[in-house]
């Protein structure tokens, strides 16, 4: 029973515009029908993927100091 996903083994390929079927090499995965350089998302995808990360991002780290709210005297 194969429960391929489809997006698991396709790729954005610039060049065809589409998600197509890759070949893997070390460090990058190239375009199965065309050659070009796959990127895991299209522009459109990776810029809405970036903006929920940015999003969820806690704003502003707050330096903790010593809370002293407690006098233990
Ligand atoms: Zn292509």
């Amino acid at each position: 029973m194969e429960s391929t996903d489809y997006y698991s083994d396709r790729k954005f390929c610039a060049h065809c515009n589409q998600y197509v079927p890759y070949l893997m090499s070390v460090d990058k995965s190239y375009c199965a029908s065309c050659g070009n350089e796959v990127r895991l998302f299209s522009k459109e995808d990776w810029s809405s993927f970036h903006q929920t990360i940015l999003e969820r991002r806690p704003k502003g780290g707050r330096p903790r100091k010593n809370q002293q709210n407690k006098e233990t005297a």
